[in-house]
């Protein structure tokens, strides 16, 4: 038998989170910030120390490694691990100052700034009672999402190869950079990568395999106007800011907006408005679980707009619509054991296993998109992109074990 290193797993992810790799979407360069390199410096550090093969960080700072398989010449599918380095810009990640509470007696929890997570707020923590959590000083989020992801993957890494007699086929590993800034995927390379599968380790809590995101477009309404000094402006002024604001009151606001939808429901979101008299630009995003209601939504823009346009004579407006990425579960449907040997493997260590919708992407809606099945699955990360983030140790040790019953699935499987 072999048991996951707890305190290895903990010591590694303590390392990963002072490291400050938050993304920087105002950023010219990539990755958007130099700790993303630093950190991806120290892994491939890391994974050449414990032997790992194919080791590199390339220009671009992503990581990749492998480890062989370990049941022969067999044609078993090839299974990639994936976790991003960065974290998010929505809090500070600068000084990151962990703070580890070991058996977890439950109850509220005061950080050493006196910021509180509370159990109300945060339902999770009931069931974690007697568990390791790693929370911060209140000051700065942790960075669980998703250093708790690389310090599995990781910690898996170590693990198979110290256990050669685990069956698994041939592994590799990912680290990206920029996930929370959108450009996670832009600079993997899936001809040198060519897995058969491959695994996002950056869902919450345990026990849950996101099987279904978002299809998502994004939208740009330009209104153009004329503009000409107010006091001459009698029957020559044409006002795109007149324009804008009568298009954003037309759009639904009852239904179909993030504000009054939840669960498989979609949406038309306006999220930016600039401009002025002469020229003004509405940029919108459009989210539905089923691709073919975004061609619907952009319909009813594209009809608000020649309203618009006819109620303001002399005024234009252009609708724009560009494809983001499409509903994971789409891609998935083409290699159903991407799902069902993650359930299996969970059925088989006797845990429980939670299927999942993300109202929102995962790296894995465009890797799946661009053919390679990629579901995501839990890493211990709770109260993501906050100063009440925190992390769980025992959920990040099921994690292991979960990556590690599922290898032995596939390496079961021909590819
Ligand atoms: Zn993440």
């Amino acid at each position: 038998m072999f048991e996951i290193n707890r305190r290895r797993l903990l010591d590694r992810f303590l390392r990963y989170v002072r490291i400050a790799t938050t993304a920087d979407p105002n950023s010219g360069t990539y990755p958007s910030s130099e700790g993303q390199r630093e950190l991806g410096k120290l892994l491939a550090a890391e994974l050449a120390a414990m032997a790992a093969e194919d080791v590199v960080q390339d220009e671009h700072a992503l990581v990749y490694a492998s480890v062989p398989s370990t049941v022969g010449d067999a044609e078993v599918p090839v299974v990639a691990l994936v976790a991003h380095v960065d974290t998010s810009p929505d809090a500070p990640g600068e000084n990151v100052c962990p703070s580890v509470i070991e058996n977890y007696p439950g109850g509220d929890i005061e950080l050493a700034n006196g910021e509180m997570i509370r159990v109300d707020a945060c339902p999770a923590l009931r069931d974690l009672v007697g568990a390791t959590l790693i929370t911060t000083d209140g000051t700065t989020l942790l960075g669980g999402d998703d250093k708790a992801g690389v310090a599995i993957i990781m910690e898996l890494v170590q693990t198979l190869i110290e256990n050669p007699q685990l069956k698994h086929g041939p592994v590799k590993v990912v680290m990206t950079c920029d996930e929370e800034i959108g450009h996670g995927t832009d600079k993997i390379d899936l001809q040198k990568l060519a897995a058969d599968v491959a695994y996002t380790l950056d869902s919450g809590g345990a026990g849950i395999v996101d099987v279904e995101t978002f299809s998502a477009d994004a939208a740009t309404v330009r209104f153009l106007g004329d503009n000409i000094h107010p006091s001459i402006a009698k029957d020559r002024m044409i006002n795109a800011v007149r324009g804008a604001a009568d298009f954003i009151a037309a759009l639904p606001r009852e239904t179909d907006t993030p504000e009054t939808t939840d669960g498989r429901q979609g949406f038309i979101h306006a999220n930016s408005i600039s401009g002025g008299v002469g020229e003004a630009t509405v940029e919108l995003i459009l989210r539905s679980f089923d691709a073919a209601d975004l061609e619907t939504y952009a319909e009813s823009l594209r009809q608000i707009a020649a309203s618009v346009e006819s109620q303001w004579p002399g005024l234009k407006v252009e609708v724009n619509t560009r494809r983001q990425y499409r509903n994971l579960g789409e891609g998935l449907a083409k290699l159903p054991e991407s799902i069902t040997l993650a359930e299996q493997a969970f059925e088989n260590l006797g845990r429980p296993c939670t299927k999942a919708i993300v109202r929102g992407g995962t790296d894995g809606s465009v890797l799946t998109e661009k053919g390679l099945p990629t579901p995501n699955l839990s890493s211990g990360q709770h109260n993501i992109h906050s100063v009440r983030e925190f992390a769980c140790l025992d959920e990040m040790v099921a994690a292991t074990e979960h990556l590690v019953e599922l290898l032995s699935l596939w390496s079961n499987q021909r590819a």
